[in-house]
Protein backbone atom coordinates (compact mmCIF):
# COMPACT_ATOMS: atom_id res chain seq x y z
CA UNK A 1 0.00 0.00 0.00
CA UNK A 2 1.70 3.38 -0.81
CA UNK A 3 0.83 6.62 -0.16
CA UNK A 4 1.55 10.33 -1.11
CA UNK A 5 3.97 12.83 0.91
CA UNK A 6 4.99 16.09 -0.29
CA UNK A 7 8.11 17.11 -0.40
CA UNK A 8 9.64 20.73 -0.60
CA UNK A 9 9.48 22.22 -3.69
CA UNK A 10 6.18 20.46 -4.53
CA UNK A 11 7.73 17.29 -5.61
CA UNK A 12 5.95 13.68 -4.22
CA UNK A 13 7.15 10.93 -3.11
CA UNK A 14 5.31 7.63 -2.60
CA UNK A 15 5.67 5.99 0.96
CA UNK A 16 5.10 2.21 2.06
CA UNK A 17 2.37 2.26 4.42
CA UNK A 18 2.92 -1.26 6.21
CA UNK A 19 1.10 -2.78 9.02
CA UNK A 20 4.74 -4.37 10.30
CA UNK A 21 7.20 -1.74 8.88
CA UNK A 22 9.90 -4.47 8.73
CA UNK A 23 8.85 -8.15 8.70
CA UNK A 24 11.01 -10.36 10.84
CA UNK A 25 13.23 -9.66 13.70
CA UNK A 26 14.60 -5.57 14.00
CA UNK A 27 18.40 -6.06 13.97
CA UNK A 28 19.21 -2.17 14.88
CA UNK A 29 22.72 -1.26 14.29
CA UNK A 30 24.68 0.12 17.03
CA UNK A 31 25.05 3.84 17.79
CA UNK A 32 26.60 5.93 19.68
CA UNK A 33 25.60 9.78 20.89
CA UNK A 34 23.91 11.77 23.32
CA UNK A 35 20.86 10.18 23.22
CA UNK A 36 22.39 6.36 23.30
CA UNK A 37 23.85 7.33 26.36
CA UNK A 38 21.10 8.84 28.03
CA UNK A 39 19.43 5.46 27.08
CA UNK A 40 22.21 3.63 29.01
CA UNK A 41 22.22 6.04 31.97
CA UNK A 42 18.46 5.26 31.92
CA UNK A 43 18.71 1.36 31.73
CA UNK A 44 21.64 1.48 34.74
CA UNK A 45 19.38 3.59 37.21
CA UNK A 46 16.50 1.71 36.68
CA UNK A 47 18.32 -1.43 37.12
CA UNK A 48 20.40 -0.68 39.56
CA UNK A 49 17.01 0.27 41.40
CA UNK A 50 14.81 -2.56 40.76
CA UNK A 51 17.84 -5.14 41.07
CA UNK A 52 19.88 -3.75 43.81
CA UNK A 53 16.21 -2.62 45.81
CA UNK A 54 15.75 -6.03 46.88
CA UNK A 55 18.48 -6.42 48.93
CA UNK A 56 18.00 -3.18 50.92
CA UNK A 57 17.36 -4.01 54.69
CA UNK A 58 15.78 -1.64 57.28
CA UNK A 59 16.12 -2.23 61.20
CA UNK A 60 13.10 -1.74 62.98
CA UNK A 61 13.27 -2.02 66.78
CA UNK A 62 15.16 -5.39 67.34
CA UNK A 63 13.98 -6.80 63.53
CA UNK A 64 15.79 -6.52 60.87
CA UNK A 65 13.36 -6.98 57.92
CA UNK A 66 13.36 -5.74 53.79
CA UNK A 67 13.01 -1.95 53.37
CA UNK A 68 11.30 -2.55 50.30
CA UNK A 69 8.37 -5.34 50.81
CA UNK A 70 4.96 -5.69 50.12
CA UNK A 71 3.78 -7.99 52.85
CA UNK A 72 0.87 -9.18 51.15
CA UNK A 73 0.18 -12.09 54.25
CA UNK A 74 -0.29 -9.24 56.91
CA UNK A 75 -1.20 -6.66 54.81
CA UNK A 76 1.48 -4.28 54.52
CA UNK A 77 3.94 -2.02 52.31
CA UNK A 78 7.37 -1.22 53.66
CA UNK A 79 8.89 1.55 52.40
CA UNK A 80 12.12 2.37 54.24
CA UNK A 81 10.65 3.25 57.64
CA UNK A 82 7.18 4.14 56.05
CA UNK A 83 4.76 1.47 57.01
CA UNK A 84 1.42 1.64 54.98
CA UNK A 85 -1.82 -0.30 55.42
CA UNK A 86 -4.72 -1.21 53.50
CA UNK A 87 -6.13 1.91 55.30
CA UNK A 88 -3.54 4.28 53.53
CA UNK A 89 -5.63 3.39 49.65
CA UNK A 90 -6.26 6.82 49.18
CA UNK A 91 -2.22 7.57 49.20
CA UNK A 92 -1.80 5.30 46.60
CA UNK A 93 -4.69 6.57 44.29
CA UNK A 94 -2.68 9.51 44.97
CA UNK A 95 0.66 8.28 43.73
CA UNK A 96 -1.26 6.75 40.87
CA UNK A 97 -2.27 10.32 39.70
CA UNK A 98 0.91 11.82 40.14
CA UNK A 99 2.60 9.16 38.08
CA UNK A 100 -0.18 9.42 35.87
CA UNK A 101 -0.13 13.35 35.39
CA UNK A 102 3.56 13.11 35.05
CA UNK A 103 3.74 10.76 32.21
CA UNK A 104 0.69 13.64 30.52
CA UNK A 105 2.56 16.30 31.22
CA UNK A 106 6.35 14.70 29.40
CA UNK A 107 4.45 13.19 26.37
CA UNK A 108 2.10 16.85 26.06
CA UNK A 109 5.77 18.34 26.52
CA UNK A 110 7.78 16.31 24.55
CA UNK A 111 6.11 12.89 23.32
CA UNK A 112 6.98 9.47 24.44
CA UNK A 113 10.11 10.13 25.78
CA UNK A 114 8.70 7.77 29.21
CA UNK A 115 8.68 5.00 25.99
CA UNK A 116 12.16 5.41 24.67
CA UNK A 117 14.07 5.96 27.67
CA UNK A 118 12.52 4.54 31.15
CA UNK A 119 9.35 1.99 29.43
CA UNK A 120 10.22 -1.67 31.26
CA UNK A 121 9.72 -2.93 27.75
CA UNK A 122 12.58 -0.54 26.07
CA UNK A 123 14.81 -1.08 29.10
CA UNK A 124 14.54 -5.13 29.01
CA UNK A 125 14.77 -5.22 25.21
CA UNK A 126 18.21 -3.26 25.33
CA UNK A 127 19.75 -5.51 27.72
CA UNK A 128 18.00 -8.91 25.75
CA UNK A 129 19.59 -7.18 22.60
CA UNK A 130 22.82 -6.51 24.26
CA UNK A 131 23.39 -9.72 25.03
CA UNK A 132 21.91 -11.29 21.76
CA UNK A 133 24.75 -8.91 20.36
CA UNK A 134 27.68 -10.50 22.36
CA UNK A 135 26.89 -13.57 21.07
CA UNK A 136 25.73 -13.59 17.92
CA UNK A 137 27.84 -10.62 16.33
CA UNK A 138 27.01 -7.67 14.02
CA UNK A 139 23.29 -7.07 12.58
CA UNK A 140 24.38 -7.89 9.41
CA UNK A 141 26.04 -11.45 11.30
CA UNK A 142 22.31 -11.76 13.23
CA UNK A 143 20.67 -11.41 9.89
CA UNK A 144 23.14 -14.13 8.27
CA UNK A 145 22.84 -16.35 11.25
CA UNK A 146 18.68 -16.35 11.07
CA UNK A 147 18.66 -17.38 7.52
CA UNK A 148 21.46 -20.16 7.80
CA UNK A 149 20.31 -23.56 8.36
CA UNK A 150 20.40 -24.88 11.36
CA UNK A 151 23.75 -27.02 11.95
CA UNK A 152 25.96 -27.62 15.36
CA UNK A 153 27.29 -24.18 15.31
CA UNK A 154 23.90 -22.11 14.92
CA UNK A 155 22.47 -24.22 17.72
CA UNK A 156 25.39 -23.58 19.63
CA UNK A 157 25.29 -19.94 19.02
CA UNK A 158 21.62 -19.76 19.47
CA UNK A 159 21.63 -22.03 22.73
CA UNK A 160 23.92 -19.91 24.52
CA UNK A 161 21.90 -16.81 23.74
CA UNK A 162 18.83 -18.57 25.12
CA UNK A 163 20.39 -19.48 28.17
CA UNK A 164 21.89 -16.17 28.88
CA UNK A 165 18.33 -14.91 28.23
CA UNK A 166 16.68 -17.44 30.16
CA UNK A 167 19.14 -16.73 33.20
CA UNK A 168 18.20 -13.12 32.74
CA UNK A 169 14.68 -13.57 32.41
CA UNK A 170 14.94 -15.73 35.58
CA UNK A 171 16.96 -13.40 37.85
CA UNK A 172 14.11 -10.79 36.79
CA UNK A 173 11.71 -13.51 38.36
CA UNK A 174 13.26 -13.74 41.72
CA UNK A 175 14.15 -10.13 42.16
CA UNK A 176 10.01 -9.51 41.45
CA UNK A 177 9.00 -11.94 43.69
CA UNK A 178 12.06 -10.98 46.25
CA UNK A 179 9.68 -7.67 46.58
CA UNK A 180 6.66 -9.86 47.99
CA UNK A 181 8.39 -12.59 49.87
CA UNK A 182 12.12 -11.36 51.42
CA UNK A 183 14.94 -12.76 49.06
CA UNK A 184 16.89 -14.22 51.58
CA UNK A 185 14.44 -15.93 52.59
CA UNK A 186 13.23 -17.13 49.17
CA UNK A 187 16.80 -17.60 48.14
CA UNK A 188 17.59 -21.01 49.77
CA UNK A 189 13.95 -22.27 49.81
CA UNK A 190 14.38 -21.68 45.95
CA UNK A 191 17.46 -23.85 45.91
CA UNK A 192 15.22 -27.24 46.40
CA UNK A 193 11.96 -25.58 44.62
CA UNK A 194 10.27 -24.97 48.22
CA UNK A 195 7.92 -22.12 47.32
CA UNK A 196 4.42 -21.47 47.85
CA UNK A 197 1.84 -21.48 44.78
CA UNK A 198 1.50 -18.05 44.21
CA UNK A 199 5.49 -17.30 45.11
CA UNK A 200 5.72 -20.46 41.53
CA UNK A 201 3.22 -19.53 39.82
CA UNK A 202 4.89 -15.81 39.58
CA UNK A 203 8.53 -17.23 39.33
CA UNK A 204 7.45 -19.17 36.47
CA UNK A 205 5.22 -16.15 35.04
CA UNK A 206 7.32 -13.36 35.28
CA UNK A 207 10.36 -15.21 34.02
CA UNK A 208 8.57 -16.34 30.89
CA UNK A 209 6.80 -13.28 30.15
CA UNK A 210 10.48 -11.55 30.35
CA UNK A 211 11.99 -13.79 28.26
CA UNK A 212 9.05 -13.61 25.39
CA UNK A 213 8.63 -9.73 25.59
CA UNK A 214 12.01 -8.75 25.43
CA UNK A 215 13.71 -11.48 23.45
CA UNK A 216 11.12 -12.28 21.04
CA UNK A 217 8.01 -9.56 20.92
CA UNK A 218 10.77 -6.66 21.12
CA UNK A 219 9.45 -3.63 18.92
CA UNK A 220 5.73 -5.58 18.47
CA UNK A 221 5.02 -4.36 21.86
CA UNK A 222 5.51 -0.53 21.20
CA UNK A 223 3.56 -1.09 17.94
CA UNK A 224 0.71 -3.68 18.06
CA UNK A 225 0.38 -4.32 22.43
CA UNK A 226 1.11 -1.11 24.19
CA UNK A 227 -2.20 1.08 24.50
CA UNK A 228 -0.55 4.11 25.18
CA UNK A 229 0.69 4.52 22.02
CA UNK A 230 -2.70 4.55 21.02
CA UNK A 231 -4.04 7.15 23.16
CA UNK A 232 -0.79 9.10 22.99
CA UNK A 233 -1.83 10.90 19.70
CA UNK A 234 -4.15 12.71 21.94
CA UNK A 235 -2.12 14.46 24.53
CA UNK A 236 0.25 15.80 21.31
CA UNK A 237 -0.57 18.45 18.91
CA UNK A 238 1.79 20.33 16.85
CA UNK A 239 3.14 22.41 19.81
CA UNK A 240 4.76 19.13 21.54
CA UNK A 241 8.35 18.71 20.41
CA UNK A 242 9.24 14.83 19.34
CA UNK A 243 11.59 13.55 17.24
CA UNK A 244 11.05 14.94 13.74
CA UNK A 245 12.48 15.07 10.29
CA UNK A 246 13.33 18.94 9.10
CA UNK A 247 11.66 17.76 5.27
CA UNK A 248 12.33 21.60 4.29
CA UNK A 249 16.15 20.89 5.15
CA UNK A 250 16.51 17.53 3.88
CA UNK A 251 15.03 16.90 0.87
CA UNK A 252 15.27 16.25 -2.03
CA UNK A 253 17.91 13.66 -0.57
CA UNK A 254 20.87 12.95 -2.64
CA UNK A 255 24.77 12.10 -2.28
CA UNK A 256 26.67 14.43 -0.90
CA UNK A 257 28.58 15.67 -4.15
CA UNK A 258 24.89 16.06 -5.42
CA UNK A 259 24.46 19.75 -6.76
CA UNK A 260 21.24 21.48 -5.57
CA UNK A 261 20.11 18.64 -2.94
CA UNK A 262 18.98 18.83 0.63
CA UNK A 263 21.01 17.71 3.23
CA UNK A 264 19.90 14.33 3.48
CA UNK A 265 22.27 11.94 2.00
CA UNK A 266 19.99 9.03 1.84
CA UNK A 267 22.74 6.93 3.76
CA UNK A 268 19.59 5.30 5.99
CA UNK A 269 22.06 5.06 8.57
CA UNK A 270 18.48 6.75 10.57
CA UNK A 271 16.41 3.62 9.72
CA UNK A 272 19.50 1.08 10.37
CA UNK A 273 19.63 2.41 14.13
CA UNK A 274 15.76 2.35 14.97
CA UNK A 275 15.01 -0.25 17.56
CA UNK A 276 10.96 -0.06 15.95
CA UNK A 277 12.34 -0.44 12.31
CA UNK A 278 10.62 2.65 10.61
CA UNK A 279 12.04 5.91 8.51
CA UNK A 280 11.21 8.91 9.97
CA UNK A 281 11.72 10.21 7.62
CA UNK A 282 8.03 9.91 6.17
CA UNK A 283 7.19 11.66 9.34
CA UNK A 284 5.65 11.91 12.97
CA UNK A 285 4.37 7.82 13.16
CA UNK A 286 3.08 6.21 16.65
CA UNK A 287 5.94 3.45 16.23
CA UNK A 288 8.18 5.84 17.06
CA UNK A 289 9.51 5.28 21.04
CA UNK A 290 11.17 9.37 20.89
CA UNK A 291 14.61 6.90 21.52
CA UNK A 292 16.62 9.55 19.63
CA UNK A 293 18.46 7.18 17.78
CA UNK A 294 17.94 8.15 15.24
CA UNK A 295 19.28 11.74 15.69
CA UNK A 296 22.77 10.37 17.21
CA UNK A 297 23.01 8.29 13.61
CA UNK A 298 22.07 11.52 11.68
CA UNK A 299 24.28 14.12 13.89
CA UNK A 300 27.28 11.45 13.21
CA UNK A 301 26.31 11.30 9.66
CA UNK A 302 26.10 15.26 9.40
CA UNK A 303 29.66 15.67 11.17
CA UNK A 304 31.00 13.92 7.97
CA UNK A 305 29.76 15.37 5.78
CA UNK A 306 29.97 18.36 7.02
CA UNK A 307 26.84 19.96 7.74
CA UNK A 308 24.91 21.27 10.53
CA UNK A 309 23.78 18.87 13.43
CA UNK A 310 19.98 18.98 13.76
CA UNK A 311 18.67 17.34 10.10
CA UNK A 312 16.72 15.22 12.75
CA UNK A 313 16.00 16.35 15.51
CA UNK A 314 13.35 17.14 18.73
CA UNK A 315 11.30 19.64 17.56
CA UNK A 316 7.87 20.22 17.05
CA UNK A 317 5.68 20.47 14.11
CA UNK A 318 5.15 23.82 13.68
CA UNK A 319 9.20 24.32 14.39
CA UNK A 320 9.84 21.60 11.59
CA UNK A 321 7.16 22.84 9.09
CA UNK A 322 8.08 26.75 9.70
CA UNK A 323 4.35 27.64 10.33
CA UNK A 324 4.92 29.15 13.86
CA UNK A 325 6.79 29.31 17.24
CA UNK A 326 6.26 26.37 20.00
CA UNK A 327 4.84 27.41 22.87
CA UNK A 328 3.70 25.80 25.92
CA UNK A 329 0.15 24.76 25.65
CA UNK A 330 -2.83 25.31 28.51
CA UNK A 331 -3.20 21.98 28.45
CA UNK A 332 0.49 21.77 29.27
CA UNK A 333 0.09 24.23 32.34
CA UNK A 334 -2.67 22.72 33.13
CA UNK A 335 -1.21 18.57 33.59
CA UNK A 336 1.70 20.79 35.64
CA UNK A 337 -0.74 22.39 37.71
CA UNK A 338 -2.71 19.26 38.79
CA UNK A 339 0.38 17.19 39.39
CA UNK A 340 1.66 19.66 41.26
CA UNK A 341 -1.83 19.61 43.40
CA UNK A 342 -2.09 15.88 43.67
CA UNK A 343 2.05 15.97 44.84
CA UNK A 344 0.95 18.70 47.91
CA UNK A 345 -2.24 16.67 48.85
CA UNK A 346 -0.48 13.09 49.26
CA UNK A 347 2.52 14.52 50.98
CA UNK A 348 -0.06 16.07 52.94
CA UNK A 349 -1.86 12.75 53.34
CA UNK A 350 1.78 11.12 54.27
CA UNK A 351 2.52 14.06 56.91
CA UNK A 352 -1.32 13.90 58.55
CA UNK A 353 -1.19 9.90 58.84
CA UNK A 354 -2.85 8.94 62.20
CA UNK A 355 -0.33 6.75 64.30
CA UNK A 356 -3.34 4.52 65.77
CA UNK A 357 -6.21 3.30 64.10
CA UNK A 358 -10.14 2.11 64.97
CA UNK A 359 -12.65 -0.72 63.87
CA UNK A 360 -15.52 -0.99 65.54
CA UNK A 361 -17.31 -4.25 65.31
CA UNK A 362 -20.34 -4.85 67.06
CA UNK A 363 -20.94 -8.73 68.17
CA UNK A 364 -23.00 -10.31 65.48
CA UNK A 365 -24.12 -13.32 68.31
CA UNK A 366 -26.47 -10.83 70.83
CA UNK A 367 -27.76 -7.83 70.15
CA UNK A 368 -28.33 -6.82 73.47
CA UNK A 369 -28.41 -8.35 77.20
CA UNK A 370 -30.78 -7.35 80.18
CA UNK A 371 -28.95 -7.86 83.50
CA UNK A 372 -30.28 -8.66 86.85
CA UNK A 373 -29.86 -4.79 88.06
CA UNK A 374 -32.08 -3.52 85.01
CA UNK A 375 -29.51 -2.57 83.27
CA UNK A 376 -28.35 -3.18 79.37
CA UNK A 377 -25.22 -4.41 78.04
CA UNK A 378 -23.63 -4.00 74.37
CA UNK A 379 -20.76 -5.83 73.34
CA UNK A 380 -17.97 -4.46 71.09
CA UNK A 381 -15.34 -5.21 69.36
CA UNK A 382 -12.37 -3.00 69.16
CA UNK A 383 -9.57 -3.85 66.81
CA UNK A 384 -6.96 -1.13 67.67
CA UNK A 385 -3.90 -0.64 64.77
CA UNK A 386 -0.67 0.83 65.96
CA UNK A 387 1.15 2.70 63.40
CA UNK A 388 4.10 3.75 65.19
CA UNK A 389 7.03 1.40 65.71
CA UNK A 390 7.17 1.12 69.44
CA UNK A 391 4.57 -0.86 71.83
CA UNK A 392 1.82 1.18 72.66
CA UNK A 393 -0.98 0.53 75.73
CA UNK A 394 -4.41 1.98 74.65
CA UNK A 395 -7.00 2.79 76.87
CA UNK A 396 -10.86 2.55 75.67
CA UNK A 397 -13.14 5.14 76.78
CA UNK A 398 -16.85 5.57 76.23
CA UNK A 399 -18.52 9.26 74.91
CA UNK A 400 -22.04 10.37 74.11
CA UNK A 401 -24.65 7.80 75.89
CA UNK A 402 -25.56 9.50 79.62
CA UNK A 403 -24.88 6.91 82.35
CA UNK A 404 -23.01 4.56 80.01
CA UNK A 405 -20.46 2.64 81.58
CA UNK A 406 -17.65 0.14 80.86
CA UNK A 407 -17.96 -3.01 81.97
CA UNK A 408 -14.62 -5.01 82.94
CA UNK A 409 -11.20 -4.36 80.80
CA UNK A 410 -10.20 -1.26 78.91
CA UNK A 411 -6.87 -1.66 78.40
CA UNK A 412 -5.22 -2.84 75.07
CA UNK A 413 -1.11 -2.91 74.45
CA UNK A 414 -0.36 -3.17 70.92
CA UNK A 415 2.70 -4.48 69.42
CA UNK A 416 4.73 -2.46 67.11
CA UNK A 417 2.60 -1.99 63.28
CA UNK A 418 0.43 -4.37 65.05
CA UNK A 419 -3.45 -4.87 64.91
CA UNK A 420 -4.71 -6.16 68.42
CA UNK A 421 -8.03 -6.79 69.69
CA UNK A 422 -10.29 -5.71 72.83
CA UNK A 423 -13.49 -7.50 73.60
CA UNK A 424 -15.62 -3.85 75.18
CA UNK A 425 -18.89 -4.22 76.87
CA UNK A 426 -20.82 -0.92 77.72
CA UNK A 427 -23.65 -0.90 80.34
CA UNK A 428 -26.06 1.54 80.38
CA UNK A 429 -29.30 2.34 82.84
CA UNK A 430 -32.43 0.89 80.79
CA UNK A 431 -34.81 3.58 82.71
CA UNK A 432 -37.42 3.69 79.91
CA UNK A 433 -35.16 7.25 78.74
CA UNK A 434 -33.96 5.78 75.73
CA UNK A 435 -35.06 3.07 73.01
CA UNK A 436 -33.81 1.24 69.92
CA UNK A 437 -30.19 2.11 68.50
CA UNK A 438 -28.68 5.08 70.14
CA UNK A 439 -24.88 6.54 69.14
CA UNK A 440 -22.33 5.97 71.07
CA UNK A 441 -18.75 7.23 70.70
CA UNK A 442 -15.65 4.73 71.32
CA UNK A 443 -12.36 6.34 71.61
CA UNK A 444 -8.96 4.93 72.16
CA UNK A 445 -6.42 7.04 73.33
CA UNK A 446 -2.76 6.33 73.76
CA UNK A 447 -1.69 5.46 77.62
CA UNK A 448 -0.65 8.93 79.32
CA UNK A 449 -1.01 10.81 75.76
CA UNK A 450 -4.73 11.43 75.23
CA UNK A 451 -4.09 13.24 72.01
CA UNK A 452 -3.07 10.24 70.12
CA UNK A 453 -6.31 8.93 69.22
CA UNK A 454 -9.07 7.81 67.36
CA UNK A 455 -12.83 7.41 67.19
CA UNK A 456 -15.54 5.72 65.81
CA UNK A 457 -19.39 6.14 66.16
CA UNK A 458 -21.31 3.19 66.59
CA UNK A 459 -25.02 1.86 68.18
CA UNK A 460 -26.05 0.95 71.35
CA UNK A 461 -29.22 -1.00 71.22
CA UNK A 462 -31.93 -0.69 73.84
CA UNK A 463 -34.99 -2.32 73.89
CA UNK A 464 -37.52 -1.81 71.88
CA UNK A 465 -41.56 -1.09 72.88
CA UNK A 466 -42.48 -2.24 69.25
CA UNK A 467 -40.14 -5.70 69.82
CA UNK A 468 -42.35 -6.36 72.87
CA UNK A 469 -45.67 -6.06 71.13
CA UNK A 470 -44.22 -8.19 67.90
CA UNK A 471 -43.58 -10.88 69.87
CA UNK A 472 -46.45 -10.88 71.76
CA UNK A 473 -48.07 -10.93 68.41
CA UNK A 474 -45.81 -13.56 67.28
CA UNK A 475 -46.43 -16.02 70.83
CA UNK A 476 -50.49 -15.60 70.40
CA UNK A 477 -50.16 -16.34 66.19
CA UNK A 478 -51.25 -19.81 67.08
CA UNK A 479 -53.60 -19.07 69.47
CA UNK A 480 -55.81 -16.78 67.14
CA UNK A 481 -55.64 -18.85 63.93
CA UNK A 482 -57.55 -21.85 66.38
CA UNK A 483 -60.03 -18.84 67.31
CA UNK A 484 -60.54 -18.47 63.64
CA UNK A 485 -60.79 -21.78 63.15
CA UNK A 486 -63.08 -22.36 65.92
CA UNK A 487 -65.93 -19.31 64.68
CA UNK A 488 -65.36 -21.37 61.84
CA UNK A 489 -66.44 -24.49 62.98
CA UNK A 490 -68.71 -22.77 65.36
CA UNK A 491 -71.63 -21.71 62.59
CA UNK A 492 -71.38 -24.52 60.44
CA UNK A 493 -72.14 -26.57 63.67
CA UNK A 494 -74.35 -25.57 66.64
CA UNK A 495 -72.36 -27.87 69.35
CA UNK A 496 -68.93 -27.92 68.62
CA UNK A 497 -66.28 -29.93 69.73
CA UNK A 498 -63.06 -28.09 70.75
CA UNK A 499 -60.83 -31.62 70.38
CA UNK A 500 -62.63 -32.27 67.18
CA UNK A 501 -61.92 -29.13 65.53
CA UNK A 502 -58.85 -28.41 66.54
CA UNK A 503 -57.58 -31.98 66.45
CA UNK A 504 -54.51 -31.28 68.50
CA UNK A 505 -54.61 -31.15 72.31
CA UNK A 506 -52.03 -28.79 72.94
CA UNK A 507 -53.77 -26.44 70.50
CA UNK A 508 -56.93 -26.79 73.31
CA UNK A 509 -54.58 -26.07 76.18
CA UNK A 510 -53.93 -22.82 74.40
CA UNK A 511 -57.43 -21.97 73.33
CA UNK A 512 -58.33 -22.60 77.14
CA UNK A 513 -55.59 -20.49 78.30
CA UNK A 514 -55.97 -17.52 75.76
CA UNK A 515 -59.55 -17.64 75.48
CA UNK A 516 -60.25 -14.50 77.70
CA UNK A 517 -57.61 -12.30 76.30
CA UNK A 518 -58.28 -13.05 72.93
S1 LIG B 1 12.31 6.88 14.58
FE1 LIG B 1 14.08 7.55 15.76
S2 LIG B 1 13.25 8.16 17.73
FE2 LIG B 1 11.66 6.98 16.67
S3 LIG B 1 11.95 4.92 17.43
FE3 LIG B 1 13.12 5.07 15.55
S4 LIG B 1 15.16 5.64 16.22
FE4 LIG B 1 13.81 6.02 17.93
S1 LIG C 1 20.77 9.50 8.79
FE1 LIG C 1 20.32 11.60 8.21
S2 LIG C 1 21.33 11.76 6.26
FE2 LIG C 1 21.16 9.61 6.63
S3 LIG C 1 19.23 9.03 5.69
FE3 LIG C 1 18.79 9.52 7.80
S4 LIG C 1 18.15 11.64 7.71
FE4 LIG C 1 19.24 11.24 5.82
Amino acid sequence: MNTDTTLAGGAVRAVPLTFHPRPGTVHARAVSGRFNTWRWAMVWLTQLVFYGGVWLTWRDGDTVRPALWMDIPHERLYLFDQVLWPQDALLFAFVLIVAALALFFVTALAGRLFCGFACPQTVYTMMFTWVEARIEGKPAARRALDAAPWAPRKAAIKGAKHALWLALAAWTAITFVGYFTPIRDLLPRLAIWDVGMWEGFWLLFYAAFTYLQAGFARESVCQHMCPYSRFQGVMTDAHTRQVGYDRRRGEPRASARSRGAGDCVDCTICVQVCPTGIDIRNGVQYACINCGLCIDACDTVMDRVGRARGLIRFASENALSGRGATTVQPRVKMYAVLFLLFAVLGVWQMVTRPEVRLDVLRDRGVLMRETADGRIENAYLLKVANLTREEVEYVAQIDGLPGATIVGNTRLRVAANSVASLRLTVSAPDDGMLRGAQPLDIVVARLGRPDENASERSRFLFRLRRFRSSRRRRENAPVQRFAARRRVARSASPAPNIAQVSGSGTATMWATKYAGPL
